[in-house]
């Protein structure tokens, strides 16, 4: 019974190895199951194709819903696609299971890419738990680095926390803006702006071309007087037209060059380093929370309650669970 049920991971890990889409994809529904018969598979995927990742430039992009993202993501990728690259998009985005919808869900967003025999385009795990989302996608960032993708952009939208996490899995952190009427910040939190090692200022064309580079003296600005968030790299504002594909370029030299610069310091692979640490150390602390929780459960209703009722302080009660 159970061995039906068990998917056929030598195949899987071959298919990966090969390159293939659909051997990807079926690698990736595997570790994003959460499937208790499927956890143990999971794993030794992980661990088979482990050694075979990190190949990739890794790229985190962010920006308020009609920014350009879906837009820029086709132009950046098609470039690439078409002079080699083997391109793949990822996304994290925990409301997706609530809204019912998904960035990367939608058919309509980056149809050329979406075709090309280069690209893998991956929309968000579901999950309303960012821990849980962005685990998954980094596992599928692995994944694709190991089926031979050299260039893996990982979206998210620009509103709450899932910034940071895509922050903590990528290399190189782009935040996209458009010229707004006045208030050049506006929408977009400057802690934001802070995980930031570019500002691209969309939609530089027609009448907006004025504005836009406006808006790019301003961010240049702003960044000038924050500190780096990747040590010894000065982030840059730029501007472009992912409609019409300009600047996109412009865009891509720039990353190569941050890749360049911070290789020859130390700073890129140290970041790695600690990036991987830092995701152990987040999954340890969630499992153990959810282990905690999960053998005191009665022992911590009772105490909620007491809490609830104020006949128990609550650091007595605290002390009560933790000393058991
Ligand atoms: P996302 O929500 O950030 O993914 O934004 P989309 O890529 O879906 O773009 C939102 C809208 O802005 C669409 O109507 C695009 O055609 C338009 N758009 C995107 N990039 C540009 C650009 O460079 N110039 C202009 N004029 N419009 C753009």
């Amino acid at each position: 019974m159970i061995a039906t049920r068990q998917p056929d991971l030598e195949a899987i890990i071959r298919g990966v190895r090969a390159g293939e889409r659909s051997w990807l994809a079926r690698a990736i529904t595997l570790v994003e199951s959460r499937a208790v018969h499927h956890r143990k598979a999971a794993q030794q995927l992980m661990q088979a194709i482990l050694p075979h990742s990190g190949g990739a430039l890794r790229i985190g992009l962010t920006g308020v819903p009609g920014a350009g993202k879906s837009t820029f993501i086709e132009a950046l990728g098609m470039m690439l696609c078409n002079r080699g690259h083997k391109v793949a998009v990822l996304a994290v985005d925990p409301s997706s299971s609530r809204t019912g919808g998904s960035i990367l869900g939608d058919k309509t967003r980056m149809e050329s890419l979406c075709s090309h025999p280069n690209a893998f385009i991956r929309p968000s795990p579901s999950g309303n738990s960012l821990g849980g989302v962005a685990a998954r996608t980094r596992e599928a960032l692995l994944l694709c680095e190991a089926a031979g993708y050299d260039v893996i952009l990982v979206e998210t939208v620009g509103v709450g926390q899932s910034e940071t996490a895509v922050r903590t899995m990528t290399d190189f952190f782009m935040l996209l803006q458009i010229a707004g009427a006045g208030d050049e910040l506006q929408g977009i939190k400057k802690g934001v702006i802070e995980l930031a090692d570019a500002i691209i200022v969309n939609k530089a064309d027609g009448e907006n071309k004025l504005r836009a580079r406006q808006a790019r003296v301003d961010y240049a600005r702003v960044l000038h007087f924050l500190d780096p968030f990747t040590p010894g790299w000065k982030p840059k504002a730029l501007t472009c037209s992912a409609l019409a594909s300009q600047g996109i370029d412009e865009a891509w030299d720039l990353v190569l060059k941050f890749r360049d610069e911070m290789e020859k310091s130390g700073v890129f692979n140290a970041r790695r380093r600690e990036q991987n640490v830092d995701w152990f150390e987040s999954l340890l602390n969630q499992a153990v929370i959810e282990r905690f929780k999960e053998a005191n459960k009665d022992q911590i209703l009772r105490i909620e309650d007491a809490v609830a009722h104020g006949t128990m302080p609550v650091s007595m009660a605290l002390d009560q669970l933790l000393n058991r």
